[in-house]
Protein backbone atom coordinates (compact mmCIF):
# COMPACT_ATOMS: atom_id res chain seq x y z
CA UNK A 1 0.00 0.00 0.00
CA UNK A 2 1.63 3.34 -0.71
CA UNK A 3 2.64 5.79 1.90
CA UNK A 4 -0.54 8.58 2.59
CA UNK A 5 1.72 12.07 3.77
CA UNK A 6 -1.52 12.92 5.94
CA UNK A 7 -3.59 11.28 8.70
CA UNK A 8 -6.05 12.36 11.71
CA UNK A 9 -4.02 10.36 14.28
CA UNK A 10 -0.60 8.56 14.23
CA UNK A 11 -0.27 5.80 16.59
CA UNK A 12 3.82 5.13 16.99
CA UNK A 13 3.80 1.38 18.47
CA UNK A 14 1.86 -1.55 16.82
CA UNK A 15 2.13 -3.64 20.28
CA UNK A 16 -1.21 -4.78 22.21
CA UNK A 17 -2.01 -1.38 23.21
CA UNK A 18 -1.08 0.86 20.34
CA UNK A 19 -2.67 -1.67 17.64
CA UNK A 20 -6.06 -1.89 20.21
CA UNK A 21 -5.92 2.00 19.46
CA UNK A 22 -5.90 1.48 15.95
CA UNK A 23 -8.85 -1.06 15.82
CA UNK A 24 -11.08 1.30 17.73
CA UNK A 25 -10.24 4.30 16.02
CA UNK A 26 -10.68 2.60 12.44
CA UNK A 27 -14.16 0.97 13.34
CA UNK A 28 -15.00 4.72 13.37
CA UNK A 29 -13.83 5.61 10.06
CA UNK A 30 -11.10 7.90 11.29
CA UNK A 31 -7.85 7.99 9.28
CA UNK A 32 -5.03 6.37 11.32
CA UNK A 33 -1.70 5.23 10.09
CA UNK A 34 -0.40 2.44 13.23
CA UNK A 35 3.46 2.32 12.72
CA UNK A 36 5.81 -0.19 14.32
CA UNK A 37 9.90 -0.46 14.06
CA UNK A 38 9.18 -4.41 13.25
CA UNK A 39 6.27 -6.45 10.97
CA UNK A 40 4.82 -8.71 13.38
CA UNK A 41 4.78 -12.22 13.06
CA UNK A 42 1.17 -13.31 12.10
CA UNK A 43 2.33 -17.29 11.58
CA UNK A 44 4.79 -19.33 13.77
CA UNK A 45 5.74 -22.73 13.84
CA UNK A 46 2.85 -25.19 15.30
CA UNK A 47 3.26 -26.51 19.29
CA UNK A 48 5.55 -23.20 19.75
CA UNK A 49 4.62 -20.77 23.19
CA UNK A 50 5.64 -17.10 23.05
CA UNK A 51 7.67 -16.57 26.27
CA UNK A 52 5.86 -13.81 26.91
CA UNK A 53 2.13 -14.13 27.75
CA UNK A 54 -0.30 -12.35 29.78
CA UNK A 55 -3.04 -12.88 31.99
CA UNK A 56 -6.65 -11.27 30.23
CA UNK A 57 -9.05 -9.95 32.54
CA UNK A 58 -13.11 -10.07 31.75
CA UNK A 59 -12.98 -6.10 30.79
CA UNK A 60 -9.82 -6.83 28.08
CA UNK A 61 -11.90 -9.73 26.55
CA UNK A 62 -15.09 -7.19 26.19
CA UNK A 63 -13.10 -4.75 24.83
CA UNK A 64 -10.49 -7.30 22.07
CA UNK A 65 -14.87 -9.00 21.57
CA UNK A 66 -16.50 -5.70 20.81
CA UNK A 67 -13.59 -4.70 18.44
CA UNK A 68 -14.29 -8.19 16.35
CA UNK A 69 -11.01 -9.27 17.10
CA UNK A 70 -11.46 -11.96 20.13
CA UNK A 71 -12.87 -14.97 17.81
CA UNK A 72 -9.24 -14.80 15.96
CA UNK A 73 -7.65 -14.79 19.54
CA UNK A 74 -9.48 -17.71 20.52
CA UNK A 75 -8.78 -19.86 17.19
CA UNK A 76 -5.37 -19.05 17.45
CA UNK A 77 -5.25 -20.70 20.72
CA UNK A 78 -5.65 -18.91 24.68
CA UNK A 79 -6.07 -21.37 27.90
CA UNK A 80 -8.90 -20.20 30.05
CA UNK A 81 -8.31 -20.32 34.07
CA UNK A 82 -10.91 -20.80 36.04
CA UNK A 83 -9.16 -20.93 39.65
CA UNK A 84 -6.23 -18.65 41.37
CA UNK A 85 -4.25 -19.73 44.29
CA UNK A 86 -1.77 -17.41 45.95
CA UNK A 87 -0.11 -18.57 48.76
CA UNK A 88 3.06 -17.21 51.05
CA UNK A 89 5.47 -19.61 51.74
CA UNK A 90 6.65 -17.72 54.75
CA UNK A 91 3.35 -18.43 56.79
CA UNK A 92 0.36 -19.82 56.50
CA UNK A 93 -1.83 -17.24 54.94
CA UNK A 94 -3.51 -18.13 51.86
CA UNK A 95 -6.06 -16.26 48.53
CA UNK A 96 -8.24 -18.44 46.72
CA UNK A 97 -10.50 -17.46 43.94
CA UNK A 98 -12.59 -19.47 41.88
CA UNK A 99 -15.17 -18.96 38.85
CA UNK A 100 -18.08 -20.47 40.34
CA UNK A 101 -17.74 -17.46 42.97
CA UNK A 102 -18.62 -15.34 40.02
CA UNK A 103 -21.31 -15.13 37.12
CA UNK A 104 -18.59 -16.29 34.52
CA UNK A 105 -17.40 -20.13 33.32
CA UNK A 106 -13.56 -18.19 34.02
CA UNK A 107 -11.88 -15.55 35.82
CA UNK A 108 -9.48 -14.73 33.00
CA UNK A 109 -7.81 -15.97 29.77
CA UNK A 110 -4.12 -16.75 29.57
CA UNK A 111 -2.92 -15.36 26.06
CA UNK A 112 0.71 -15.51 24.70
CA UNK A 113 1.28 -11.82 23.38
CA UNK A 114 2.00 -12.53 19.74
CA UNK A 115 -1.68 -14.32 19.12
CA UNK A 116 -3.43 -10.87 20.44
CA UNK A 117 -0.58 -8.70 18.29
CA UNK A 118 -1.29 -10.82 15.71
CA UNK A 119 -4.61 -10.84 15.96
CA UNK A 120 -5.15 -7.36 16.10
CA UNK A 121 -3.09 -6.81 12.97
CA UNK A 122 -4.95 -9.25 11.15
CA UNK A 123 -8.37 -6.91 11.75
CA UNK A 124 -6.37 -4.01 11.29
CA UNK A 125 -6.30 -4.71 7.53
CA UNK A 126 -9.85 -5.07 7.09
CA UNK A 127 -10.35 -1.88 8.49
CA UNK A 128 -10.29 0.41 5.44
CA UNK A 129 -9.38 3.78 7.02
CA UNK A 130 -6.60 2.12 8.57
CA UNK A 131 -2.51 2.03 7.24
CA UNK A 132 -0.53 -0.36 9.10
CA UNK A 133 2.85 0.94 8.46
CA UNK A 134 5.54 -1.41 9.62
CA UNK A 135 9.96 -1.71 9.69
CA UNK A 136 9.25 1.87 10.41
CA UNK A 137 11.57 3.80 13.06
CA UNK A 138 10.74 7.38 14.08
CA UNK A 139 13.37 9.63 14.34
CA UNK A 140 11.63 13.07 15.23
CA UNK A 141 9.06 14.83 15.86
CA UNK A 142 7.98 18.39 15.19
CA UNK A 143 5.12 20.31 15.75
CA UNK A 144 3.62 22.64 12.54
CA UNK A 145 1.05 24.96 13.62
CA UNK A 146 -2.08 22.98 14.90
CA UNK A 147 -0.61 19.54 13.73
CA UNK A 148 2.36 17.00 14.35
CA UNK A 149 5.49 16.17 12.01
CA UNK A 150 7.07 12.87 12.53
CA UNK A 151 10.19 12.23 10.37
CA UNK A 152 11.26 8.69 9.91
CA UNK A 153 14.40 6.70 9.25
CA UNK A 154 14.05 6.09 5.96
CA UNK A 155 13.88 9.94 5.01
CA UNK A 156 9.51 9.82 5.02
CA UNK A 157 7.86 12.07 7.20
CA UNK A 158 4.00 11.80 7.87
CA UNK A 159 1.88 14.68 9.89
CA UNK A 160 -1.20 14.08 11.52
CA UNK A 161 -4.01 16.06 14.01
CA UNK A 162 -3.01 13.92 16.81
CA UNK A 163 0.26 11.22 17.41
CA UNK A 164 -0.59 8.54 19.75
CA UNK A 165 2.82 6.81 22.00
CA UNK A 166 2.38 3.36 22.47
CA UNK A 167 5.83 2.75 22.64
CA UNK A 168 6.66 0.93 25.00
CA UNK A 169 7.98 1.51 28.33
CA UNK A 170 11.33 3.15 27.09
CA UNK A 171 9.04 5.03 25.22
CA UNK A 172 11.64 7.53 22.52
CA UNK A 173 8.43 9.47 21.52
CA UNK A 174 7.63 10.12 25.13
CA UNK A 175 11.74 11.71 25.55
CA UNK A 176 11.37 13.35 22.22
CA UNK A 177 8.60 15.47 23.57
CA UNK A 178 9.77 16.05 26.69
CA UNK A 179 7.51 14.40 28.69
CA UNK A 180 9.29 13.50 32.21
CA UNK A 181 8.90 9.96 34.13
CA UNK A 182 9.01 9.54 38.00
CA UNK A 183 10.14 5.86 38.89
CA UNK A 184 12.38 3.32 40.35
CA UNK A 185 14.68 0.07 39.32
CA UNK A 186 12.96 -2.82 41.64
CA UNK A 187 16.55 -4.47 41.55
CA UNK A 188 14.08 -7.57 40.73
CA UNK A 189 13.96 -9.50 37.25
CA UNK A 190 10.93 -11.29 36.18
CA UNK A 191 12.48 -14.58 34.93
CA UNK A 192 9.84 -16.27 32.24
CA UNK A 193 10.21 -19.98 30.88
CA UNK A 194 7.78 -22.74 29.79
CA UNK A 195 7.71 -25.35 31.82
CA UNK A 196 6.15 -28.54 31.09
CA UNK A 197 5.32 -29.97 34.97
CA UNK A 198 4.58 -33.39 36.36
CA UNK A 199 1.18 -32.43 37.34
CA UNK A 200 -1.93 -30.90 35.68
CA UNK A 201 -2.35 -27.11 36.07
CA UNK A 202 -6.19 -27.99 36.45
CA UNK A 203 -6.59 -24.54 34.59
CA UNK A 204 -5.40 -22.48 37.70
CA UNK A 205 -3.22 -19.54 37.85
CA UNK A 206 -1.12 -20.49 41.02
CA UNK A 207 1.20 -17.47 42.88
CA UNK A 208 3.73 -18.47 45.44
CA UNK A 209 5.62 -15.19 47.29
CA UNK A 210 8.95 -16.22 48.25
CA UNK A 211 11.45 -14.41 49.99
CA UNK A 212 13.10 -12.67 46.50
CA UNK A 213 9.44 -12.35 44.96
CA UNK A 214 6.43 -14.24 43.52
CA UNK A 215 6.39 -17.22 41.49
CA UNK A 216 3.42 -17.49 39.22
CA UNK A 217 2.42 -20.63 37.08
CA UNK A 218 0.33 -19.41 34.11
CA UNK A 219 -1.73 -22.29 32.58
CA UNK A 220 -1.03 -22.81 28.67
CA UNK A 221 -3.51 -24.57 26.35
CA UNK A 222 -0.50 -27.33 25.83
CA UNK A 223 -1.43 -28.64 29.03
CA UNK A 224 2.55 -26.95 29.67
CA UNK A 225 2.67 -23.54 32.69
CA UNK A 226 4.30 -20.16 31.16
CA UNK A 227 6.17 -19.17 34.55
CA UNK A 228 6.89 -15.35 35.58
CA UNK A 229 9.35 -15.85 38.44
CA UNK A 230 10.21 -12.49 40.29
CA UNK A 231 13.94 -12.71 41.40
CA UNK A 232 16.95 -10.53 42.20
CA UNK A 233 18.44 -9.74 39.48
CA UNK A 234 22.09 -11.39 40.20
CA UNK A 235 19.40 -14.11 40.97
CA UNK A 236 17.47 -14.40 37.98
CA UNK A 237 21.23 -13.24 35.77
CA UNK A 238 22.72 -16.44 37.68
CA UNK A 239 19.83 -18.51 36.85
CA UNK A 240 19.67 -18.19 33.06
CA UNK A 241 22.99 -19.40 33.55
CA UNK A 242 22.08 -22.92 35.00
CA UNK A 243 21.54 -26.06 32.78
CA UNK A 244 18.13 -27.02 32.05
CA UNK A 245 18.07 -29.91 35.02
CA UNK A 246 19.77 -27.48 37.57
CA UNK A 247 17.40 -24.76 36.72
CA UNK A 248 14.20 -27.26 37.10
CA UNK A 249 15.38 -28.19 40.45
CA UNK A 250 15.64 -24.71 42.14
CA UNK A 251 11.89 -24.58 40.12
CA UNK A 252 10.60 -27.38 41.33
CA UNK A 253 12.22 -26.48 45.40
CA UNK A 254 10.57 -22.98 44.69
CA UNK A 255 7.17 -24.36 43.65
CA UNK A 256 7.02 -26.47 47.29
CA UNK A 257 5.82 -29.88 44.64
CA UNK A 258 2.71 -27.84 43.90
CA UNK A 259 2.63 -29.15 40.60
CA UNK A 260 5.07 -32.18 40.76
CA UNK A 261 8.02 -32.70 39.42
CA UNK A 262 9.21 -29.85 36.97
CA UNK A 263 10.33 -31.57 33.72
CA UNK A 264 11.24 -29.87 31.15
CA UNK A 265 12.24 -26.04 30.23
CA UNK A 266 11.66 -24.36 27.02
CA UNK A 267 14.27 -21.28 26.57
CA UNK A 268 14.92 -18.80 29.58
CA UNK A 269 14.35 -14.48 29.29
CA UNK A 270 14.03 -12.37 32.04
CA UNK A 271 13.23 -8.58 31.96
CA UNK A 272 14.31 -6.21 34.36
CA UNK A 273 11.30 -4.74 36.11
CA UNK A 274 10.72 -0.81 37.11
CA UNK A 275 7.87 1.21 39.11
CA UNK A 276 7.59 4.42 36.29
CA UNK A 277 4.99 6.45 35.87
CA UNK A 278 4.97 9.48 33.14
CA UNK A 279 4.33 12.44 34.95
CA UNK A 280 2.01 13.71 31.97
CA UNK A 281 -0.32 11.78 29.18
CA UNK A 282 -0.29 14.25 27.12
CA UNK A 283 1.05 17.28 25.36
CA UNK A 284 0.12 19.53 22.23
CA UNK A 285 -1.69 17.33 19.65
CA UNK A 286 0.05 14.44 21.67
CA UNK A 287 -0.82 11.18 23.99
CA UNK A 288 1.01 8.83 25.69
CA UNK A 289 -0.23 5.13 26.98
CA UNK A 290 0.42 1.61 27.76
CA UNK A 291 3.89 1.18 29.01
CA UNK A 292 4.82 4.13 27.44
CA UNK A 293 2.75 5.90 30.64
CA UNK A 294 3.08 3.13 33.10
CA UNK A 295 5.43 0.40 33.97
CA UNK A 296 4.30 -1.57 36.79
CA UNK A 297 5.42 -4.58 38.57
CA UNK A 298 3.97 -7.80 37.14
CA UNK A 299 2.95 -9.73 39.99
CA UNK A 300 -0.65 -9.14 39.26
CA UNK A 301 -0.43 -9.56 35.65
CA UNK A 302 -2.29 -6.18 34.90
CA UNK A 303 0.71 -4.13 32.53
CA UNK A 304 -0.93 -5.18 29.21
CA UNK A 305 -5.20 -4.71 30.74
CA UNK A 306 -4.23 -1.23 32.14
CA UNK A 307 -3.08 -0.56 28.54
CA UNK A 308 -6.24 -2.02 26.85
CA UNK A 309 -8.15 0.18 29.30
CA UNK A 310 -6.15 3.10 28.35
CA UNK A 311 -6.84 2.44 24.50
CA UNK A 312 -10.77 1.78 25.33
CA UNK A 313 -10.64 5.50 27.24
CA UNK A 314 -8.72 7.37 24.18
CA UNK A 315 -10.66 5.89 21.77
CA UNK A 316 -13.71 7.14 23.36
CA UNK A 317 -12.86 10.36 23.78
CA UNK A 318 -11.46 10.99 20.74
CA UNK A 319 -14.94 9.36 18.28
CA UNK A 320 -17.01 11.73 20.57
CA UNK A 321 -14.81 14.61 19.65
CA UNK A 322 -14.97 13.84 16.21
CA UNK A 323 -19.21 13.19 16.54
CA UNK A 324 -18.93 16.25 18.06
CA UNK A 325 -17.23 18.12 15.20
CA UNK A 326 -14.08 19.01 17.62
CA UNK A 327 -10.54 18.38 16.58
CA UNK A 328 -9.41 15.28 17.66
CA UNK A 329 -6.36 17.44 19.38
CA UNK A 330 -8.41 19.72 21.29
CA UNK A 331 -7.02 20.12 24.68
CA UNK A 332 -10.25 19.46 26.67
CA UNK A 333 -10.30 15.53 25.29
CA UNK A 334 -7.03 15.37 25.35
CA UNK A 335 -7.27 16.35 29.49
CA UNK A 336 -10.29 14.30 29.75
CA UNK A 337 -8.14 10.88 28.53
CA UNK A 338 -5.44 11.81 30.87
CA UNK A 339 -8.04 12.59 34.01
CA UNK A 340 -9.69 8.98 32.94
CA UNK A 341 -6.48 7.00 33.46
CA UNK A 342 -3.55 8.45 34.84
CA UNK A 343 -4.94 8.09 38.61
CA UNK A 344 -6.70 4.76 37.91
CA UNK A 345 -3.16 3.70 36.69
CA UNK A 346 -1.52 5.31 39.38
CA UNK A 347 -3.67 3.56 42.01
CA UNK A 348 -3.20 0.62 40.54
CA UNK A 349 0.55 0.71 40.24
CA UNK A 350 1.03 1.67 44.04
CA UNK A 351 -1.13 -1.03 44.78
CA UNK A 352 1.65 -3.84 43.02
CA UNK A 353 3.92 -1.62 44.64
CA UNK A 354 2.73 -2.29 48.18
CA UNK A 355 2.16 -5.57 47.56
CA UNK A 356 5.15 -6.17 46.24
CA UNK A 357 7.30 -4.66 49.22
CA UNK A 358 4.99 -6.41 52.33
CA UNK A 359 5.90 -9.50 50.48
CA UNK A 360 9.38 -8.48 50.79
CA UNK A 361 9.73 -7.78 54.27
CA UNK A 362 11.18 -10.70 56.74
CA UNK A 363 9.97 -8.68 60.21
CA UNK A 364 7.88 -11.37 62.19
CA UNK A 365 5.15 -9.05 62.70
CA UNK A 366 4.33 -7.64 59.72
CA UNK A 367 4.50 -11.47 57.92
CA UNK A 368 2.35 -12.22 60.70
CA UNK A 369 -0.08 -9.10 59.44
CA UNK A 370 -0.24 -10.64 55.64
CA UNK A 371 -1.05 -13.80 56.68
CA UNK A 372 -4.18 -12.49 58.36
CA UNK A 373 -5.19 -10.09 55.78
CA UNK A 374 -4.96 -13.01 53.54
CA UNK A 375 -7.07 -14.99 55.19
CA UNK A 376 -9.25 -12.30 56.20
CA UNK A 377 -9.66 -11.57 52.58
CA UNK A 378 -9.86 -15.14 51.77
CA UNK A 379 -12.86 -15.75 54.32
CA UNK A 380 -15.40 -12.83 54.13
CA UNK A 381 -17.00 -13.18 50.70
CA UNK A 382 -18.00 -9.71 50.08
CA UNK A 383 -14.57 -8.56 50.60
CA UNK A 384 -13.44 -11.14 48.39
CA UNK A 385 -16.08 -11.11 45.82
CA UNK A 386 -14.81 -7.06 45.75
CA UNK A 387 -11.07 -8.49 45.03
CA UNK A 388 -12.10 -10.90 42.26
CA UNK A 389 -14.32 -8.04 40.41
CA UNK A 390 -10.64 -6.23 40.59
CA UNK A 391 -8.99 -8.66 39.47
CA UNK A 392 -11.00 -9.32 36.40
CA UNK A 393 -10.70 -6.02 35.62
CA UNK A 394 -14.89 -5.54 36.40
CA UNK A 395 -15.31 -2.06 38.49
CA UNK A 396 -16.86 1.49 37.97
CA UNK A 397 -16.21 3.97 35.54
CA UNK A 398 -15.12 1.80 33.27
CA UNK A 399 -14.91 2.86 28.79
CA UNK A 400 -17.84 1.38 26.92
CA UNK A 401 -15.36 -0.70 24.87
CA UNK A 402 -15.14 -2.86 28.35
CA UNK A 403 -18.56 -2.96 28.47
CA UNK A 404 -18.89 -4.69 25.20
CA UNK A 405 -20.55 -1.29 24.14
CA UNK A 406 -19.56 -0.12 20.93
CA UNK A 407 -18.49 3.62 21.10
CA UNK A 408 -18.71 4.40 17.42
C1 LIG B 1 7.53 -10.76 32.93
C2 LIG B 1 6.30 -9.96 32.59
C3 LIG B 1 5.05 -10.57 32.70
C4 LIG B 1 3.88 -9.82 32.41
N1 LIG B 1 2.65 -10.41 32.54
C5 LIG B 1 1.53 -9.70 32.30
C6 LIG B 1 0.21 -10.27 32.45
O1 LIG B 1 0.04 -11.44 32.82
N2 LIG B 1 -0.88 -9.48 32.21
C7 LIG B 1 -0.73 -8.18 31.82
O2 LIG B 1 -1.76 -7.51 31.63
N3 LIG B 1 0.48 -7.62 31.65
C8 LIG B 1 1.62 -8.34 31.87
N4 LIG B 1 2.84 -7.77 31.69
C9 LIG B 1 2.92 -6.38 31.19
C10 LIG B 1 2.70 -6.34 29.67
O3 LIG B 1 3.57 -7.24 29.02
C11 LIG B 1 2.93 -4.92 29.16
O4 LIG B 1 2.24 -4.00 29.98
C12 LIG B 1 2.38 -4.77 27.74
O5 LIG B 1 2.97 -5.69 26.85
C13 LIG B 1 2.64 -3.35 27.23
O6 LIG B 1 2.13 -3.23 25.93
P1 LIG B 1 2.45 -1.91 25.06
O7 LIG B 1 1.73 -2.15 23.76
O8 LIG B 1 2.15 -0.70 25.85
O9 LIG B 1 4.03 -1.92 24.87
P2 LIG B 1 5.00 -2.95 24.14
O10 LIG B 1 4.47 -4.33 24.21
O11 LIG B 1 6.35 -2.69 24.69
O12 LIG B 1 4.93 -2.53 22.60
C14 LIG B 1 5.60 -1.38 22.12
C15 LIG B 1 5.66 -1.48 20.61
O13 LIG B 1 6.26 -0.27 20.12
C16 LIG B 1 7.22 -0.59 19.12
N5 LIG B 1 8.20 0.51 19.13
C17 LIG B 1 9.08 0.83 20.10
N6 LIG B 1 9.76 1.94 19.76
C18 LIG B 1 9.30 2.33 18.55
C19 LIG B 1 9.61 3.40 17.65
N7 LIG B 1 10.54 4.31 17.95
N8 LIG B 1 8.95 3.50 16.48
C20 LIG B 1 8.00 2.58 16.15
N9 LIG B 1 7.65 1.55 16.96
C21 LIG B 1 8.29 1.42 18.14
C22 LIG B 1 7.79 -1.94 19.56
O14 LIG B 1 8.34 -2.62 18.46
C23 LIG B 1 6.53 -2.64 20.12
O15 LIG B 1 5.84 -3.35 19.13
C24 LIG B 1 3.99 -8.48 31.98
C25 LIG B 1 5.25 -7.89 31.86
C26 LIG B 1 6.40 -8.62 32.17
C27 LIG B 1 7.75 -7.96 32.04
Amino acid sequence: MGIQERFEVIIVGGGIVGATTACALGHAGINVALMDIFNPKRQWEGGSVDLRVSALTKASQNILETLGVWDNIVQRGVCAYKDMRVWDAKADGELHFDCADTRFNELGHIVENRVTVASLWDKLETLPSVTCISDAKVLQIQTLGKKRRLMLEDGRSVDADLVVAADGRDSSLRSMVGIDVTGWPYHQDGLVATITTEKSHEFTAWQRFLDEGPLAFLPLRTGQCSIVWTLKTETAKEYLQLSDAEFLEKLESASAGILGRMLKTGARAAFPLRFQYANRYTDENFALMGDAAHAMHPLAGQGANAGLLDAAALAEVAIKAKQAGRPLSSTKFLRQYERWRKGDNLLMMSSMDVINKTFGATALPIVSLRSTGMNLVNNIPLVKSIFNDHAMGLRKDLPLLARQQCCW
